[in-house]
């Protein structure tokens, strides 16, 4: 997706030579009107899959995943939520993710309200690197009854394995940008994306 290639060309900051900080639109403020577009994107790419639900995790893939929605007929968001507190459900759906940027690992953690035998749902995320959160996603659906549709992400890193943790699962995964490699601080596209 070319909109949000120049994006990142424009604004992203190579953080060591792994991460990339894209908090200027996606990650603290938000781009409104690129995420329209992603959405755009995400509902071309997905047009004949069958799909009900949006599920996502929080904080980053909140704001895409409602944006995403709109494009999908007003589908309703469920966001994985990583800390349980009193308001949230006794009876969840809980998978352990070890996040690669935290150096930790946490849970995520869904009311088995909101994922039942005959959803059909798309995984949405910001970043895919070596798979984890979407894996935890996935497995919590799984534990739900429901089928995963697919997987949108909007940036991956093609250089780490997530791409083949969730295949091997199964699951389609629909990247609007594929990063080939970070070097010297610069980020190079897959030529393909
Ligand atoms: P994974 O679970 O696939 O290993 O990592 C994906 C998660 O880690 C994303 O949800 C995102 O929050 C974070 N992440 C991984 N790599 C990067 C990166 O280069 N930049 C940013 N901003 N987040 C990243």
């Amino acid at each position: 997706m070319d909109l949000l290639k120049q994006k990142i060309l424009e604004e992203g900051q190579v953080i060591g030579d792994n991460i990339l900080k894209v908090d200027s639109f996606l990650n603290h403020q938000m781009d409104v009107e690129l995420f329209n577009e992603m959405g755009k994107e995400f509902k071309n790419r997905f047009k004949d899959t069958k799909i009900n639900k949006i599920l996502t995790i929080e904080a980053s893939g909140i704001g895409i995943a409602t944006i995403v929605a709109q494009h999908f007929n007003n589908i309703p968001v469920v966001f994985a939520k990583k800390i349980s507190g009193s308001n949230m459900d006794k009876e969840t759906y809980t998978s352990k993710v070890y996040s690669f940027t935290k150096d930790k690992t946490y849970n995520v953690n869904v009311s088995k309200r909101f994922i039942n035998k005959g959803d059909n749902i798309l995984i949405i995320d910001d970043f895919l690197a070596n798979g984890c959160a979407a894996c935890g996603l996935i497995d919590v659906v799984k534990q739900g009854s429901g089928k995963v549709s697919g997987i949108g992400i909007v940036i991956e890193k093609g250089f780490q394995i997530g791409r083949s943790e969730l295949e091997k699962r199964g699951a389609r995964v629909e990247s609007l940008a594929i990063l080939d490699k970070i070097e010297d601080g610069k980020v190079y596209f897959k030529s393909q994306n």
